[in-house]
């Protein structure tokens, strides 16, 4: 059996070290530790964020990396709203093109490929901290080669929709930092045991938003309907993706508020369809939705066609099988 996503990594890694006044010049470590003080402040007080992007092996033996300036400018971001010093996206840039350079060799072709996983972190000493910010951080670009996500078969999910609980406080959403995860963790693996649901939807007071780490789109016939973007989710480099291909298939694009109640409603029709979003899987099938303790199979229940055409064109570009019309590939 293949290992299991994201657990075998490259022997390196690029890091930079912010003391407080300057980055540290890049260097390629040993990935498989990291000295930190005890005191460190991401250890007591979840000062960190992180990324996920991948690299792709074409036909002709050449390794893209996929929309990363979007993937950047999303860890300033979070890096800002953390308040942790700030990055410098041109370094980040070619500490990432320089990790893949290093192991572009080992980059799997598809359907697997390099998973990148840059990190930042707040590294000061001072358990007093509790609300002010890190002055020095820790920067580290950690990669990970990974398989087919659908080595299993195509399987339709199952969510469990949440209308009271959050995934994580409404001003955190936009920030991609490990505290929301954890805060996610619990109500997750409840929904698990109770409902053998695979992720929760989370839905507060009937706002239909998106899972612990994927964003949701309910396809009906040929409108796509996913929440615009706010404050209080993540905004995946994915969604954007197959929205703007959708739009270019002639799609209807409805960037607006779902409610549950509207959801069901379309779900039961036949032919409806609905995904899940994100770098790791791209677009995964929706098949049943669970609320109120009550199944609602979504169309048919099984993979829907627009779904798996959506990350057909997806894939394409990402593999170099269709033309980048977009520009979305960086070729290293
Ligand atoms: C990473 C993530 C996504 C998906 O973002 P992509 O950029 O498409 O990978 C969606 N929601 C959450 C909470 C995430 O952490």
């Amino acid at each position: 059996m293949a290992a299991a996503f994201g657990t075998v990594f490259m022997p390196e890694m690029a890091i930079s070290w912010f003391d407080g006044k300057s980055w540290s010049p890049a260097e390629m470590v040993p990935s498989d530790k990291l000295t930190l003080h005890p005191g460190a402040h991401v250890l007591h007080y979840a000062s960190t964020c992180f990324e996920g992007l991948k690299a792709f092996r074409h036909e002709d033996g050449s390794v893209a990396i996929f929309r990363m300036d979007r993937n950047v400018a999303r860890l300033a971001q979070s890096s800002r709203l953390l308040a942790l010093p700030a990055i410098d996206e041109k370094q980040v840039t070619d500490m990432i093109i320089q990790t893949v350079k290093r192991f572009a060799a080992d980059v799997p072709a598809p359907p697997g490929s390099l998973y990148i996983r840059p990190t930042h972190f707040g590294t000061e000493p001072a358990i007093g901290k509790a609300a002010a910010p890190s002055l020095s951080s820790c920067l580290y670009i950690l990669v990970s080669p990974v398989g087919d996500y659908f080595a299993g078969g195509d399987t339709a999910l199952r969510l469990l929709l949440e209308d009271d609980g959050m995934r994580c406080a409404p001003h955190m959403g936009m920030i991609k930092s490990g505290g929301n995860y954890a805060s996610a963790l619990r109500p997750t693996l409840e929904a698990k045991a109770a409902f053998k649901a695979d992720q929760i939807l989370f839905c507060p007071g009937g706002d239909v938003q998106e899972t612990g780490a994927a964003n949701f789109l309910l396809i009906d016939g040929n409108e796509i309907i996913t929440k615009a973007l706010d404050e209080s989710f993540l905004h995946g480099v994915t969604r954007d993706s197959i929205l703007t291909l959708a739009r270019d298939l002639g799609m209807t694009v409805s960037e607006r508020q779902l409610t549950v109640t509207e959801l069901l409603e379309r779900a039961a029709k036949p032919g409806c369809e609905a995904a899940l979003s994100g770098t790791a899987a791209v677009l995964a099938p929706v098949g049943t939705l669970i609320h109120k303790g009550k199944e609602h199979p979504v169309g048919s229940g099984k993979p829907g066609a627009t779904t798996l055409k959506l990350r057909k064109a997806l894939n394409d570009i990402q593999w170099g099988k269709a033309e980048d019309k977009h520009g979305w590939l960086t070729r290293i």
